[in-house]
């Protein structure tokens, strides 16, 4: 079972992909958790040079390049082999984080998106993805508040961040069967018992 966890900074994605992984684990089912970019020594260098504040020129065609380069390592030396072996793999962010960030937000050609990451995957398409719904107001917020410094893609700006929102839900409306949207200005208990009930019906099949 792949699932994949989508939405803005400061959605609680790495909180809820922790208790999941935890409650799975506790179900004596194994559960592999993983993050893009990165998720292997060669996807980290990549997030690396990807989130530097000071790579101002960088190219949109190179950041899709490299987002779906580190998905290709992370796709065939963890997700795949994990699958294989009966695992439940569980991914903070997957290509709809690129058709989203790389695709929707600059205004690049989708299909272009779609078709680098079709690569990148060899196919690989999550069997349930996550969004964590926020208003772009309180990403804002909540990333003030965890006191982070901005990274290179949250120095994009307001009208780029709306047309992130809008990509997931658009995403989530073309593809019902796979998206299940959550609320995640609610309180994390509540986000995860939301999860946690979807989530059994699939582990239970
Ligand atoms: O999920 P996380 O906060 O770790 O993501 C790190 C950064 O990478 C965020 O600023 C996110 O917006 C950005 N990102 C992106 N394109 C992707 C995946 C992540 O711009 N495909």
């Amino acid at each position: 079972l792949f699932i994949t966890l989508e939405g803005p900074e400061g959605s609680g994605k790495s909180t809820q992909a922790s208790r999941i992984e935890k409650y799975v684990i506790s179900l004596g089912i194994p559960c592999v958790r993983t993050r893009e970019p990165g998720g292997t020594s060669i996807g980290n260098r990549i997030r690396g040079i990807l989130l530097d504040p000071e790579a101002e020129e960088m190219k949109q065609r190179t950041e899709m390049l490299l987002y779906a380069a580190s998905r290709a390592q992370l796709v065939e030396e963890v997700i795949r082999p994990a699958l294989a072996a009966g695992k439940v793999v569980l991914c903070d962010r997957f290509v709809d984080s690129s058709l989203v960030y790389q695709g929707y937000g600059p205004q690049w050609d989708m299909d272009e998106v779609l078709s680098v990451n079709r690569i990148a995957t060899g196919g690989l398409v999550p069997d349930r993805t996550y969004l964590l719904d926020l208003s772009v107001e309180e990403s804002a917020e909540r990333l003030v508040k965890r006191g982070k410094g901005v990274d290179r893609i949250e120095q994009k700006g307001e009208a780029f961040h709306r047309r992130v929102r809008e990509g997931f839900l658009e995403l989530a409306r073309v593809h019902p069967q796979r998206y299940c949207v959550i609320d995640a200005a609610q309180p994390v208990d509540q986000v995860f018992e939301e999860l946690r009930k979807d989530l059994d019906s699939y582990l239970k099949k």
